[in-house]
C-alpha cells in the first residue's frame, strides 16, 4: 500500500518536472518540433508528445507551423505564445505603489498604480489589495499569478514582509493575504532583488557575468545575481546596503542609525538637502518654487548650480559603497536603477569616478557600471520573473 502510494506520488513529480523541463525548452528554443525537444532534453519521443499534448491543451504551447523537411513527414513546430500567460507585478515604492500586467516575454500590457501620500500600516495594506484586485480583473489571459517587490525585509519563504521602515509594516503576512484574496499563487520579494531579477531575466546583459544592481530611490538597496540565481543571503537581507554607515554623526535615518547611506545619497536625501540649502542661495532656480523631484531634475538639466552641487555630491557616498561591493564580490556588471538615474550621465559619471578610486583598481577597470536597460518598469518585471520562475518554471539564461 504504502509502495504504491510512493510510486504514485514520485510518478506525479517526475511527470511535473518533465512539463516544466519541456516547457522551459520551448520557450527557450521555440519554435521547435517535438524531435527537437527530444533531443534537447534526452526524454523520450513518447514522453515529450504526452507532455506536449498536454501543454497544448492548457493553451501554454502552440502548435505554429511547419518546419523544413528531413527526407520524411515534415515536422510540426512549436513555441510558448507571449501571451499564453499574464503574471501581475507589482512594485511596492514608499509614496506609490504601482502595478502591471506582465506577458511571458516581459511586455507590458496593462498598467494600474495608487498614490500612497503619507498612508503606511494597514492603509498602505489596503491600497495594495485594491490594486491587485483592478489588475487581476483586468486580466485578459489566464493569470499565472502575482509578484511583488516591497521594501525592506522580506520572508519570500512564507511571503510575509518582516520590516519595511518607510511603510510601517512589521510582520505583515502580505502573500497568503494576497492569495486568500484572488485565489492566486503569490511571490514577494525584496524590491531592489525583484530589480535584479528584472534587469537578469529582461536586460541586455552578459549572462556569464556575477552582477549587481542597485536601486537609488526613495531608499537604497541592491540585489545580487551570482551564478545565474538570485543571492538573497542567509537572512534573506542580502543586499540591505542603505544603512551602512557612511557618516560619522551624520542625519537620522529612519531605521533608528545615524548617517546611513539612505540619509545622503537617496532622492530622499538629496530632496532634504536642496531644501537646507536653497535659502543661502538666491540665485537658484531651485528658490523659486517649491522643490519637487521634477523642479530638481530641470534645474539640474539646465546646470543650475545648488541642484548640480547637491546631486553631483550625493554620488560620493554612493561611490564608494559601490567600490566596497565591487571588492567583496568580484563583480563584473554594476547596473543603477531607481529615480536617481534621472540624473543622468553627469550623476552615472560621479558615482563612476568615486567607485573608480574606492577599490583596488584593477577590479574596477575590469568592471562595467551603468544604468538598467529595462526603464522603469524593473521591479513590476523582476516580480513577474520571479513568478515565472516558480510557477511554470521558466529560468533565464545561465
Ligand atoms: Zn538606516
Amino acid at each position: 500500500m504504502l509502495a504504491a502510494t510512493i510510486e504514485k506520488a514520485t510518478h506525479r513529480l517526475t511527470r511535473r518536472s518533465n512539463e516544466r523541463l519541456v516547457l522551459r525548452t520551448i520557450y527557450e528554443l521555440g519554435p521547435i518540433s517535438r524531435a527537437g525537444v527530444a533531443r534537447a532534453t534526452g526524454l523520450t519521443r513518447t514522453t515529450v508528445s504526452d507532455v506536449v499534448e498536454d501543454l497544448v491543451g492548457g493553451g501554454l504551447v502552440s502548435e505554429v507551423g511547419m518546419g523544413p523537411s528531413t527526407g520524411g513527414k515534415a515536422p510540426i513546430l512549436l513555441e510558448v505564445p507571449a501571451d499564453a500567460r499574464h503574471l501581475v507585478g507589482v512594485d511596492v515604492d514608499r509614496d506609490r505603489i504601482s502595478g502591471a500586467l506582465v506577458n511571458l516575454r516581459g511586455e507590458i500590457r496593462s498598467r494600474a498604480s495608487r498614490g500612497l501620500a503619507d498612508r503606511d500600516g494597514e492603509a498602505a495594506s489596503g491600497e495594495l489589495a485594491s490594486l491587485v484586485l483592478e489588475l487581476t480583473h483586468a486580466a485578459q489571459e489566464p493569470l499565472a499569478g502575482i509578484g511583488i517587490g516591497a521594501p525592506g525585509l522580506v520572508d519570500t519563504a512564507t511571503g510575509t514582509v518582516r520590516w519595511a521602515v518607510g511603510l510601517d509594516w512589521r510582520d505583515v503576512p502580505v502573500g497568503p493575504r494576497l492569495t486568500e484574496l484572488t485565489g492566486l499563487p503569490v511571490v514577494i520579494i525584496n524590491d531592489s532583488q525583484a530589480a535584479a531579477m528584472g534587469e537578469w531575466a529582461f536586460g541586455r546583459h552578459d549572462p556569464s557575468s556575477a552582477m549587481i544592481v542597485v536601486k537609488v530611490g526613495e531608499g537604497i538597496g541592491a540585489g545580487i545575481i551570482i551564478g545565474g540565481r538570485l543571492y538573497t543571503g542567509d537572512a534573506a537581507g542580502a543586499g540591505e546596503v542603505g544603512h551602512t554607515r557612511v557618516v560619522d554623526d551624520g542625519p537620522r535615518c529612519r531605521c533608528g542609525g545615524r548617517g546611513c547611506l539612505e540619509t545622503v545619497a537617496s532622492l530622499r536625501a538629496v530632496l532634504e538637502r536642496a531644501r537646507e540649502l536653497v535659502a543661502e542661495s538666491p540665485a537658484s532656480v531651485l528658490a523659486q518654487g517649491p522643490l519637487t523631484r521634477d523642479s530638481l531634475r530641470q534645474a539640474f538639466e539646465t546646470g543650475d548650480a545648488l541642484a548640480r552641487q547637491v546631486v553631483l555630491e550625493s554620488a560620493r557616498p554612493l561611490g564608494r559603497v559601490l567600490g566596497a561591493m565591487i571588492g567583496t564580490l568580484g563583480a563584473r556588471e554594476v547596473v543603477l536603477v531607481g529615480a536617481m538615474t534621472a540624473f543622468g550621465q553627469p550623476w552615472l559619471d560621479a558615482v563612476r569616478t568615486e567607485t573608480r578610486d574606492s577599490a583596488l583598481r584593477l577590479l574596477v577597470e575590469q568592471s562595467s557600471i551603468h544604468l538598467g536597460t529595462t526603464g522603469a518598469d524593473v521591479v513590476e518585471l523582476g516580480a513577474a520573473a520571479m513568478l515565472m520562475g516558480s510557477e511554470l518554471g521558466l529560468a533565464f539564461p545561465v
